[in-house]
């Protein structure tokens, strides 16, 4: 059911009202449960929260911290990253990625993505440690011949919900001494099938430290700003809790500097009830991206997204691919339906990062992504109304487009 503010003719890209329209008790019990208690930071709720998350996970730990720019940055100092190293990354992801490579210290060396998942291509990665890099004979480690500085981590990112192809990422790891932080913040409850190891992982469970965000939006959502990081890693996380309050191992004790990332109680509250549900707005998800699929098979100018044979993916997004990808956005604009474009700019070409020295062509299936990709509305409460409305949409804006080329031809 669209919500009693929406026009029911037009189909939002994101509905954060309904879902909290019927949980609206239980939230309101914990914000009062707070108040009574006035614990608002630490406490029972986050460690209960974190408890139940890193369970869901398949982790033996998880930290509860600010936002998933937190945890992937606090995730890369308690890993080991040091000031000057290289870490690798996707040039395809939302800014965080690289900022908290950065912000640790570190500095991004970009490596091209699969053209079917969007996710970094293990291919790509061998072949930058191979060729890109010498080996340090002292050390052992990988040297980028670019940037001059030590390849000491690598972040893949889940990006819309399905998992990086973590085997092989994990193999050449371990061959170049990498530290493994996976960017789980679009990917909750998303699996990987490992043939390596013969088993289901979950996401968040595989990488040396896994960061979560809980923003509003994403598919496990806080009403307001958290994140998580998971590790099976005792010794990580304590770091972890240390980084996420001022460096201190207890009170105004404090063996390291670090930083105010501590995950809200209320918000840590709200997200242990909103997890219970989690399993089951995941299932409709998936069920919308099967329905999306046989809706949308019928327009061949629309590229669906491949859910690789590895994984289960839980669409954060559903992205498709289409080549006049701003004519498409606009109709759909026009005829009410919200959409959205993730990401219009691969980072190594965006301004911020002109010192990095990246060019126009130098990851060439990024490029051609970002110029196609186009984000539907994917939320669980999507009704199937709404998702005819959205497929009559680009059907329409196909047909009309063929009949112009049409038109054209003839009038030549
Ligand atoms: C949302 C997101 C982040 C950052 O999380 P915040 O909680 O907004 O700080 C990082 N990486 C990816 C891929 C994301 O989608």
């Amino acid at each position: 059911m669209a919500s009693m503010t929406q026009n029911p003719d037009t189909v939002p890209f994101l509905d954060l009202v309904t879902p909290h329209e019927e949980l609206e008790e239980e939230l309101v019990s914990v914000f009062r449960m707070a108040l009574r208690r006035g614990r608002f930071s630490g406490g029972s709720m986050i460690a209960r929260f974190e408890a139940d998350f890193g369970m869901f996970c398949g982790t033996t730990c998880c930290v509860g911290v600010a936002s998933g720019t937190d945890a992937l940055r606090f995730a890369l100092l308690a890993v080991g990253i040091r000031r000057g190293d290289a870490v690798i990354t996707t040039p395809h992801t939302f800014m965080a990625t690289a900022e908290a490579i950065t912000q640790a210290g570190a500095w991004p060396e970009f490596v091209d993505i699969d053209a079917r998942s969007g996710n970094l291509d293990p291919s790509k990665l061998e072949e930058f440690l191979e060729k890109a890099c010498w080996i340090d004979a002292k050390t052992g480690c990988a040297i980028s011949k670019r940037s001059g500085r030590m390849v000491s981590g690598v972040i893949p990112v889940h990006l819309y919900g399905q998992m990086a192809d973590m085997d092989p990422i994990l193999a050449l790891s371990r061959r170049f001494n990498l530290k493994v932080v996976e960017d789980a913040c679009q990917a909750h409850g998303a699996a990987y099938f490992s043939r390596q190891d013969d088993c289901w992982k979950r996401a968040g469970s595989i990488g040396d430290a896994a960061a979560f965000s809980f923003y509003p939006s994403k598919n496990l959502g806080a009403c307001g700003e958290a994140g998580a990081v998971t590790t099976n890693d005792e010794t990580i996380a304590a770091k972890i809790r240390m980084l996420r309050e001022h460096g201190q191992n207890q009170k105004y004790m404090h063996d390291i500097e670090g930083y105010n990332g501590r995950l809200d109680a209320i918000q840590a509250g709200i997200l242990s009830v909103k997890l219970r549900y989690l399993p089951v707005w995941t299932e409709q998800r998936r069920e919308h991206a099967r329905r999306y699929g046989q809706l949308l098979q019928v327009i061949l100018e629309i590229q669906r997204p491949e859910e690789l044979a590895y994984g289960k993916a839980v669409y954060h997004l559903y992205v498709v691919r289409v080549q006049d990808r701003d004519a498409l956005q606009r109709e759909l604009t026009q005829a009410g339906i919200g959409t959205g474009v993730h990401y219009p700019m691969p980072l190594h070409l965006q301004k911020a990062y002109a010192r990095l020295g990246y060019a126009h062509g130098d990851f060439p299936v990024a490029e051609r992504v970002a110029a196609e990709v186009l984000s539907l509305p994917m939320y669980p409460q999507l009704t199937c109304e709404q998702q005819d409305r959205v497929a009559e949409a680009c059907r329409g804006h196909f047909q009309r487009s063929a009949g112009l080329r049409v038109a054209g031809a003839v009038s030549l």
